[in-house]
């Protein structure tokens, strides 16, 4: 392929004309070119666009005359003379001229090289003239932007090894006029020790030709010895070789921008209150220790976790403000707790970790422990008055072998909630078995969950005997549990946990409903006066349901079963703990013309005079009462007398936890309504249950 060459021929005979042209294309150029002889001709096909001109000196128009024209025109285009008799010294002179090459015309095969060597030369002039002119803008806009940012300028001189700084660059760091030295070393010897090797390593790539322009971020040392954040920035001037000759540019300082950096920075890791490292920051020396106990095996941490105890009191009670001194105070005294290689962490609220490096034996975080619970037995002053506070701590070891910060914090806050649940103010050291607990408590969660859309609830029924009769007078309802694996279980060991993860309440709902449909059809099927009766148990978040009054209406509407029909069996400390709420309730329960029953009587706060204030139209008496009464005469008493106190207040008696004959004969003789146990029965499924009914046996 032919490169396009626009030529003007400055010649007057066409047959050297017409060779050079020849020997154009054997070199593999394209020629369009025009043929020239007078000096008018010449100037009028000059223009820009010409690639080059090649010249003889001609009668009408010499070389060196043509060469002042082609400068006068202001154009750079490469000049050849290819000439048969022009004269050295004229040759001389038209290379000082500007002229490009020379050549004669017997040696013409030189002809493509020259041009192409003329305009390489050509092009590398052009490329500089660029890069200069860009220079110079930079420089002008540097300049432009220095004035506005109140930037101090440089000008690095690589020829002489001089450095100009402007004089707003020096005040920058505290110099007058001719303070700074003019070398290279008077800068680097301001830069931070720390930073110097990163700012050589950056001047080094881009005197390489690595970097486009020169920018880098370092502390250097003012006059008053305090190290100011530097923003470099810098331009370079190449030589034709690409060697960097100059560089220049300017100093901006950024400190006040990376005293905010820094300010996130802190922020991100510390807690806004207390000022302590938060939970990230937590986080990384976790997992820094880890890695540091993998590789020294004698090394071991501990994290403490310490919450505090009913911290929500003091919230709730006397207001955030004062919540917030607290943990502060409290923040305080953890860190007085430790050593300095020590983390004290906020992980929020009023959680807070201790991480204690480099331990000998779990005894020093026991220590620590100790040492944290005596600091806040002393009370805070807050708001002018004494705040007791005290902190539950669960501590994990790292010799248990950690790989996972996750697993530290959880350990620590399994043995902290053991802690909790221990009555507070202590601490516990985490082991295996507490994660083996913790487990099977989130299996027994899973499996509550699964057992509610399985359907393995099942209904047991206890006779509930008229003591008087000895006949059946009504069942009570007890839920049971068909696990997959474990077999029938029951409440005991779920109970608590169903209530706590909220499934208690649709249960009780469905409980409810089973049992009031059952009890309808025994007494269709078993006819007795007064009809036999249904009592169900309510836990806590059932009885302070909103629509419990509408859920039981409709549960007895939907099965038939007549209200008198129904108990409902509440404890004790449910009504003690929503007094009001409650009683309100058992109000409307009682306009409906269904009884409430208290459970478990004797239990809990065992205040006949509460009773009083309860619609409450009979008590089961607990049967731990009832199973000691035939050993104990003060049992025995306790049981008289809350039967006859129970009389006196117009309330019936259930006795639970009849297993004798001894213990009826007894409840007979007190006057004791009824009872329910072992020793009539224990709790059946429906056909054990109808079956009972069946025989119609009295005891
Ligand atoms: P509770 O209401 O006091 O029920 C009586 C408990 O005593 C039943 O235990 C029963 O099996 C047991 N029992 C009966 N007779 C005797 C006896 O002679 N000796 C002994 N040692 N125990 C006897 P169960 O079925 O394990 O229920 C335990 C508790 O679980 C119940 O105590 C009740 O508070 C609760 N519960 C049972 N079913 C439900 C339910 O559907 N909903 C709610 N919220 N709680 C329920
Ligand atoms: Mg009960
Ligand atoms: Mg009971």
């Amino acid at each position: 392929m032919s490169n396009p060459l626009r030529v003007l021929l400055l010649d007057d005979r066409p047959a050297t004309a017409k060779l050079m042209v020849e020997e154009l294309r054997r070199a593999g150029f394209d020629p369009d070119w025009k043929k020239v002889e007078t000096e008018s001709d010449y100037l009028t096909q000059l223009n820009p666009d010409l690639d080059v001109i090649l010249a003889d000196s001609l009668p009408q128009l010499d070389a060196l005359r043509a060469l002042h024209l082609l400068e006068k025109a202001g154009l750079d285009i490469p000049f050849i003379i290819v000439s048969g008799n022009i004269g050295e010294e004229s040759v001389a002179t038209c290379m000082r001229n500007g002229a490009a090459d020379y050549l004669l015309k017997d040696r013409m095969a030189r002809l493509g090289q020259a041009v192409r060597d003329a305009l390489d030369r050509k092009r590398l002039r052009e490329e500089k003239g660029q890069a200069e002119a860009l220079m110079r803008r930079n420089l002008e806009r540097y300049e432009l932007a220095s004035l506005g940012a109140n930037d101090g300028l440089w000008d690095w001189n690589l020829i002489d090894n001089q450095v100009y700084f402007s004089a707003r660059l020096k005040s920058m760091f505290g110099y007058d006029e001719p303070d700074v030295a003019q070398s290279p070393d008077g800068w680097f010897n301001l830069v931070h020790p720390d930073d110097l090797a990163q700012v050589q390593s950056k001047l080094a790539a881009h005197f390489g030709g690595r970097t486009r322009h020169f920018e880098h971020e370092c502390r250097m040392r003012h006059r008053d010895d305090t190290y100011r954040w530097m923003l470099i920035r810098a331009h370079s001037v190449r030589d034709s070789v690409g060697e960097v000759k100059r560089l220049a540019g300017s100093f901006t300082d950024i400190t006040a921008r990376k005293e905010h950096e820094e300010q996130l920075l802190h922020d991100a890791f510390h807690d806004a209150l207390t000022g302590l490292p938060n939970r990230a920051l937590l986080v990384d020396r976790l997992r820094q220790v880890i890695l540091h106990g993998k590789r020294n095996k004698a090394y071991t941490f501990a994290m403490l976790f310490v919450d505090l105890d009913g911290f929500r009191i003091v919230n709730d009670g006397l207001g955030h403000a004062v919540g917030d001194q607290m943990l502060l105070e409290v923040s305080k005294r953890l860190v007085r707790c430790v050593r300095l290689e020590d983390t004290v962490a906020r992980l929020g609220g009023d959680e807070f970790a201790l991480l204690l490096d480099d331990i000998k034996d779990i005894s020093n975080a026991s220590r620590v422990a100790n040492r944290v619970q005596q600091e806040l037995e002393v009370p805070c002053k807050l708001d002018g008055r004494d705040v007791f506070t005290s902190a539950s701590i669960g501590i994990a070891f790292s010799a248990t072998g950690y790989d996972r910060y996750e697993d530290v914090m959880r350990d620590a806050d399994t043995a902290m909630y053991r802690a909790k649940g221990m009555g507070k103010a202590r601490f516990v050291v985490f082991d295996p078995a507490m994660h083996a607990q913790a487990m099977a408590r989130l299996k027994l969660e899973t499996d509550l969950r699964r057992a509610v859309e399985r359907q393995e609830f099942r209904l047991y029924y206890q006779p509930i005997v008229d003591l008087d009769t000895g006949g059946i007078s009504g069942f009570e309802a007890l839920l049971r549990w068909q696990h997959p694996e474990r077999g029938l279980i029951t409440p005991m060991e779920y109970l608590s946990v169903a209530e706590e993860i909220g499934l208690l309440v649709p249960v009780g709902r469905w409980v409810l409903r089973c049992a009031c449909r059952q009890l309808r059809e025994w007494q269709l099927q078993f006819p007795a006066r007064p009809p036999l009766t249904i009592s169900v148990n309510l836990s806590s978040k059932q009885l302070l349901q909103l629509d419990l009054i509408k859920q039981v209406d409709q549960i007895l509407a939907e099965t038939g079963l007549e209200a008198s029909s129904l108990r409902l069996e509440v404890t004790e400390t449910v009504l003690m703990e929503h007094a009001e709420s409650a009683t309100a309730t058992l109000f409307q329960l009682r306009a409906l013309n269904v009884e409430s029953h208290m459970d478990d009587f004797g239990t809990g706060y065992s205040s006949l005079s509460y009773l009083q204030r309860f619609p409450i139209a009979a008590l089961k008496i607990d049967q731990a009462f009832i199973s000691r009464m035939g050993t104990s005469a003060e049992d025995l008493e306790i049981v008289r007398i809350i039967i006859t106190l129970a009389h006196n207040l117009s309330r019936k008696v259930i006795a639970e936890g009849v297993e004798t004959e001894e213990h009826f004969s007894l409840l007979k003789s007190l006057k004791c309504e009824y009872g329910q146990g072992y020793f009539f029965s224990k709790p059946l499924d429906h056909e054990g249950a109808q079956k009972l009914l069946a025989t119609g046996h009295r005891w």
